[in-house]
C-alpha cells in the first residue's frame, strides 16, 4: 500500500460501539454484529493505524429535520421509547433505543461530513451508514432514518454546495434519497443496482432521470440477477461521465456489500473488487475535481465476510 497522499490521516473513519448499537435483533440480516465483522477485518490489515477513528455522536433532532418530517421523527421517537410494532409495514421493526442508535449514524455521517468540509480529512468512510431506503416521512427496508439525506441537506443548507454528488452500487435502488431528490438538480445521482422486477424496493427503472430542473441529473442502471464483474464493468464508465458532466463539489458513495455474490437476500454477483475499484475511481476524480472531498457510507450488505472484504477494500483504496 502506498501513501502518496503523504499522510494517511487524511482518512476518517467514523466507528465504535455506539454505532454498532444500530440493528436488529432475533436473526434479522440487519443484525449488530455486522459492525464487528467490519472492524476484525478492518484490525487485522492494520487499517486503524493508518486511519484517524473516531465515535459518533447524536445528530440533533434540528439536523433530522433538515430531512424528516417533524411527524415522523416524532413517531420514531416514541416507538423508541416503546419498542413496539414496526417502523413501516414490516421489514423494519421497532425495538427500544433505536431512535438514539438511528441518530448515532446519522451523526457519524454527519461528523465525517464537517470533517471533510473542514479540512480536518480529505475524505471518510462510514461503516452501518448509507441508510438509503428511509423516506423523509417514514422508515423503510431496514432504515430508521436516512443518513445521506440528511447530510446533503446539511451540505446544501450550511455548507451552499449546489452540486454534490450520490453514487450507489448497493444490490437495492437507494429509493429513499432518489425520491427526495427528484427533482433536485443540485443532487447528481448515479445508481446501479439489481432491477427492481426482481428485488426489493422496485424502484431505479432507466426512464427514471429526474424531474422538471433535475431531468437528467439522475442516473438509473438497473442489471439483471446475477450481473457480474463484467457487467459491472460495462455499466460503470456511465456513471463517472455522468458525474464529470456535473463536476460534483463533494461524493457521497453508498458502497452495500449486498451486491457481492453469496448475498443471503440479493442476487448479484459482483466480486468485492467492484467496491474497491468504485472506491478508487471515485477517489481518483475527486482529486482531479481539486477538493477531495469523497465519503463512502458502508450501506447493505448481508454475509458478514462479503461485507468485510468489500468494505476494507473501500478503506484501503481511500488509503491508496
Ligand atoms: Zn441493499
Amino acid at each position: 500500500m502506498t501513501h502518496s497522499s503523504g499522510s494517511g490521516f487524511d482518512t476518517l473513519v467514523v466507528a465504535g460501539e455506539r454505532l454498532a448499537r444500530y440493528g436488529f435483533g432475533d436473526g434479522h440480516p440487519f443484525g449488530t454484529d455486522r459492525h464487528a465483522a467490519f472492524y476484525r477485518e478492518f484490525e487485522s490489515r492494520g487499517l486503524d493505524r493508518q486511519v484517524r477513528v473516531l465515535p459518533t455522536r447524536a445528530a440533533s433532532r434540528e439536523d433530522l429535520l433538515s430531512f424528516h418530517t417533524a411527524e415522523y421523527v416524532d413517531l420514531l421517537r416514541e416507538r423508541s421509547v416503546s419498542g413496539q410494532g414496526c417502523l413501516d409495514a414490516g421489514d423494519t421493526p421497532a425495538y427500544r433505543g433505536v431512535y438514539e442508535a438511528a441518530a448515532d449514524v446519522v451523526g457519524a455521517t454527519l461528523l465525517a461530513t464537517e470533517f471533510i468540509m473542514s479540512g480536518q480529512a480529505r475524505r471518510g468512510f462510514v461503516p452501518i451508514a448509507g441508510l438509503h431506503h428511509a423516506a423523509r416521512a417514514g422508515a423503510a427496508g431496514f432504515c430508521a432514518l436516512n443518513d445521506c439525506g440528511v447530510a446533503i441537506e446539511v451540505l446544501k443548507r450550511r455548507h451552499g454546495l449546489t452540486r454534490i454528488a450520490y453514487v450507489d452500487i448497493d444490490a437495492h435502488h437507494g429509493d429513499g434519497v432518489f425520491y427526495a431528490f427528484e427533482d433536485d438538480p443540485a443532487v447528481v445521482f448515479a445508481d446501479l443496482h439489481e432491477d427492481g422486477r426482481y428485488l426489493y424496493p422496485g424502484t431505479g427503472s432507466a426512464d427514471e432521470i429526474g424531474r422538471g430542473a433535475a431531468r437528467g441529473t439522475k442516473l438509473n442502471i438497473p442489471l439483471p440477477p446475477g450481473a457480474d464483474d463484467a457487467a459491472f464493468g460495462k455499466a460503470w464508465p456511465a456513471v463517472l461521465a455522468h458525474l464529470e458532466a456535473f463536476e460534483p463539489e463533494f461524493i457521497l458513495l453508498q458502497c452495500g456489500a449486498d451486491s457481492v455474490a453469496g448475498d443471503p437476500i440479493a442476487h448479484l454477483r459482483f466480486s468485492a473488487g467492484v467496491h474497491r475499484e468504485a472506491a478508487r475511481d471515485l477517489k481518483s476524480l475527486a482529486e482531479r475535481l481539486g477538493h477531495g472531498r469523497l465519503l463512502a457510507t458502508g450501506g447493505g450488505g448481508y454475509h458478514r465476510g462479503n461485507l468485510a472484504e468489500a468494505w476494507t477494500g473501500v478503506v484501503e483504496s481511500l488509503l491508496e
